[in-house]
């Protein structure tokens, strides 16, 4: 069912085995089956890839002009919605995210390319005005070879908003999609190459974290990294790259809160609350894990959330149901571990959706759950469990409501719900997060919109045009002429 040879890497712009020749199962998580398998690239491959990105700098690609680098990102979001149906199936395979969703990540990539074809020759450099017989000017110019370590669980979104802005300036890619879901890198990477992307320009080695991942975070004919992924690994990437002094943006995880005053509108509030909880089986960096609330409305809307709860639908991906399967077993011991807090009096799980009686035993199936009574300093409330697993907890003012929010070690998203226009605007400003959504969340995936954590949600900014000057670096030229 794989629509092509998954097993070989790209390397220069040709598909070849991996020095070692070895290969890593693929498995569906909506049957915990495999159904194929991907090359487990190495240190030697890694070696190779920078090479051949280094060249492709010295060749084609390092002489494409701006408007020529956005023809070719032009043409490659053009040849993804072509095949928007492909991806989203094999996207709904890998990761288990039921087919409307795998089809919203194949249409934000498409979308990505279009935004940095349409970008890609506007990045300009500045004059500065100086002493007498001076002309001062600066130049954006491309780091070189940028590495992208990406995660399982939004690889097409991800892929879009860094390799493409790393693309769109000249610099040559070397992309490490994660273990558990390679195939829409691989897919990404052939329809690159048909849109006839230079070789070398992109280069795809997946493999494990600890040996490609590694690899590539420490080679120091590396420029700049861009990782997204866990805390824990973000850490030790960047001291990777510290050792060779090379720049590192990491996009990692977070315990994003949506803040509900008693003045919202609680009916338009009630599916945005939902869903950013349940995407991807919660599986998003940038999933709404907490719902802090006013007292007064506490009852009310915990009433109304639990009866969504209840309608929710957990099944196979290709069902397209509400909820998918977790991307593994290993992820459903460690959300079923958080699980385990609330089936006691305090906290307490309030409600749950459940699991289709037709889903595949051996899928990763979850149901989600609504946890109640979660005090702010609990691990529950602390701790992000990547899982469709939400918790609810009161406030009593707006400086609690703050301090709540901003009460975690993360600081990635946060909404807020209020019809206070002047509350609207404190809140946006005391809370500390990347982005902030007043009266929306998420703002329907925002490719224009510059993302990027605080605290340990991390460092740098991805997507928008704040992207574009992650992945490149500002050069002055002072010419003296009297
Ligand atoms: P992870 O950190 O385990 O893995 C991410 C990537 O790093 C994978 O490609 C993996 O192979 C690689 N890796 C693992 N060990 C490595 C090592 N020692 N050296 C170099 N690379 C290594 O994360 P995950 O479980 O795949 O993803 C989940 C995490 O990603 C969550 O914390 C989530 O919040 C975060 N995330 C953040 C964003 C964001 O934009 N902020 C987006 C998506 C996911």
């Amino acid at each position: 069912m794989i629509p092509f040879e998954s097993e070989t890497i790209l390397i220069g712009g040709k598909w070849v085995n991996t020095a070692a020749g070895e290969t890593l199962p693929v498995e569906d998580p909506s049957t915990g089956r495999h159904f194929g398998a991907i090359a487990r690239g190495g240190g030697d491959d890694i070696d190779r890839a920078v090479a051949a990105a280094r060249a492709a700098l010295s060749g084609a690609w390092g002489r494409a002009t701006a408007v020529d680098r956005g023809r070719l990102l032009a043409r490659i979001g053009a040849l993804v919605t072509e095949q928007l149906d492909m991806l989203a199936e094999l996207e709904a395979r890998d990761v288990g995210k039921p087919l409307t969703q795998a089809r919203a990540d194949a249409v934000a990539l498409a979308r990505y390319m279009e935004f940095y074809a349409g970008a890609a020759d506007k990045v300009h450099g500045a004059t500065i005005p100086y002493l007498e017989g001076y002309t001062i000017f600066t130049l954006r110019e491309p780091h070189g070879v940028t590495g992208h370590i990406i995660p399982w669980n939004y690889p097409m979104q991800i892929i879009g908003r860094s390799v493409g802005a790393a693309l769109a300036m000249g610099n040559a890619a070397i992309l490490k999609p994660a273990e558990d879901a390679s195939l829409t890198a691989l897919a990404f990477a052939r329809i690159a190459e048909e849109a006839g992307l230079p070789a070398g320009a992109l280069n795809v080695v997946p493999g494990l974290g600890e040996e490609a991942g590694a690899a590539l975070a420490a080679h120091p004919g590396v420029d700049h990294i861009s990782f997204t992924g866990s805390v824990e690994v973000g850490g030790a990437v960047q001291a990777a790259a510290g050792s060779h002094v090379v720049p590192v943006t990491l996009e990692l995880g977070g315990k994003s809160p949506q803040v509900v005053f008693a003045d919202a509108d609680i009916d338009a509030a009630l599916p945005f609350l939902v869903k950013a909880g349940i995407q991807n089986a919660g599986q998003t960096c940038s999933a709404a894990s907490r719902v802090v609330v006013e007292t007064r409305i506490h009852d009310e809307l915990l009433a109304r959330l639990s009866d969504s709860y209840r309608a929710l639908r957990v099944g196979p991906a290709l069902s397209d149901l509400d909820v998918g399967p977790l991307i593994s077993e290993r992820q459903k011991a460690r959300v079923d571990s958080y699980l385990a807090m609330g089936r006691a009096n305090r906290p307490r799980i309030v409600a749950e959706g459940a699991i289709v009686d037709d889903a595949p035993s051996g899928g990763h199936y979850m149901p989600p759950a609504l946890i109640a009574d979660v005090d702010a300093d609990h691990a529950l409330a602390q701790e992000e469990i990547f899982g469709p697993v939400q918790v609810v907890i009161p406030f009593d003012d707006e400086a609690e409501a703050v301090s709540i929010a901003n009460g975690t070690p993360y600081g990635l998203v946060a909404g807020v719900w209020t019809n206070d226009g002047a509350r609207q605007f404190r809140m946006a400003k005391a809370i500390r997060a990347g982005q902030v959504f007043i009266n929306n969340y998420g703002a329907g995936g925002g490719v224009e919109l510059p993302f990027g954590g605080m605290g340990k949600s991390g460092h740098g900014r991805e997507k928008g045009f704040e992207a574009l000057y992650g992945f490149s670096v500002l050069k002055t030229v002072a010419a003296r002429h009297g």
